[in-house]
């Protein structure tokens, strides 16, 4: 019995998850309070000072997450770009940062219009190729970030072989998750140092509330990010701490459910005749298919596919019912967008081009409505094309 690690579904429940002490509830309170009362001076109860230094409900969160990603701990954000920026507030002026060449939008513009004012330096590099990152990598690199799959081309990059590199060159690995979750992909095992999400996404899972987690392999990247929440702020709130401990309880049950649709929307529209290309790591034609098998234990529901031109995308998502038009991902309720005027208009035409994205691009993220109802709202909207 004492060697027996319990599956990921019932860590998911109960790691962190214990029934409170007080009372017995089996929902983890939401600690709506931003101070805690001393017994004497020097002597706070159970160690809580100061809401933005810990929180019970966060404290909770950050146990269960550490436990789901295999990590030693886990520090909660006020959002997946605020545990994104935490993360280089580890570095220092004149520290440089190799990442992927198509991270989330939010993430360049963090790196090059902000950070890049505070004397940290970014190499953009295709990471599904690890010589590119090899080469990229220099005597001041001490991050290198990687995003798989990628959002929307969905390319996979080799965790465990950048690993590989960094181990050997002395960055540490920094591995964005939220595409995958910690059910299908568990980067940690697999090398990384370091693991990020938007909990905002699959985590949460129910489009209603945002947050980011880091989580850790190290005492020290604890510690300073522990530092980093006192001193810096951006905390998660004990409410949507509250919301990501709900969320997380279904977790495994909600992947199957997103990964059978995914599947399935991927075949269908495989096959049909008004689509010119469908991007899915689950499709054998999938040009890294064989990776995604070694890497991760689902395809997850994450699709793009091409519809020719701006205006054919424009004539099916006019008529999408089931699927509503919109940024994000992870719901229960499958969403969908235009990279090229919506999550990516950013980059710009040049910026989308040099990395594949078109105007004919149309990313879906499959919910676990009925398949039938996602596929029959796909059909009528393409027969608008
Ligand atoms: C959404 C997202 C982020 C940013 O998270 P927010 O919670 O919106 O701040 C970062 N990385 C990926 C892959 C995302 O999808």
């Amino acid at each position: 019995m004492s060697n027996h690690k319990a599956g990921f579904a019932t860590r998911s429940i109960h790691d962190g998850q214990e029934p409170e002490p007080l009372t017995g509830a089996v929902s983890v309170p939401i600690y709506a309070t931003s101070t805690y009362v001393q017994d004497e001076l020097g002597k706070p109860r159970m160690g809580y000072e100061y809401a933005r230094v810990t929180n019970p409900t966060r404290d909770r969160l950050e146990q269960n997450l550490a436990s789901l990603e295999g990590g030693m701990a886990a520090r909660v954000f006020a959002s997946g770009m605020a545990a994104i920026n935490a993360i280089t507030t580890m570095l220092k002026a004149g520290d440089h940062v190799v990442c992927g060449h198509n991270l989330y939008g939010g993430v360049p513009r963090l790196f090059n219009q902000i950070l890049a004012n505070y004397g940290l330096e970014f190499t953009y590099v295709d990471t599904s190729e690890p010589r590119a990152v090899d080469k990229a990598i220099g005597r001041n690199t001490r991050l290198v970030y990687v995003e798989t799959p990628t959002n929307p081309l969905m390319s996979l990059t080799d965790i465990a072989a950048i690993s590989r590199i960094c181990r050997k060159r002395g960055p540490q690995l920094v591995v964005d998750n939220t595409f995958m979750s910690p059910y299908f992909q568990q980067p940690i095992a697999l090398g990384a140092d370091m693991v990020v999400h938007s909990t905002t996404k699959f985590l949460n899972g129910h489009s209603d509330g945002l947050g980011g987690v880091v989580v850790c392999t190290r005492k020290e990247q604890a510690e300073q990010l522990s530092f980093i929440q006192k001193s810096a702020g951006a905390i998660m709130s004990p409410f949507e701490s509250w919301l990501v401990l709900r969320g997380v309880k279904t977790l495994a049950v909600r992947m199957e459910q997103h990964d059978r649709n995914g599947r399935a929307v991927a075949e269908y529209l495989a096959e049909h005749k008004k689509v010119k290309a469908v991007f899915y790591p689950g499709l054998p034609e999938h040009p890294q298919h064989e990776l995604a098998r070694r890497q991760m234990s689902g395809f997850g529901s994450m699709i793009t596919f091409e519809t020719g031109s701006l205006g054919n995308a424009k004539r099916m998502l006019r008529k999408v019912r089931v699927c509503s038009l919109g940024e994000s991902l992870g719901g229960v309720e499958t969403l969908i967008s235009h990279p090229a005027t919506m999550t990516h208009a950013a980059l710009g035409e040049k910026g989308r081009k040099a990395i594949g994205i078109t105007d004919g691009m149309v990313r879906i993220s499959v919910g676990i409505e009925d398949a039938e109802d996602i596929l029959a709202d796909l059909d009528q909207a393409l027969a608008a094309i």
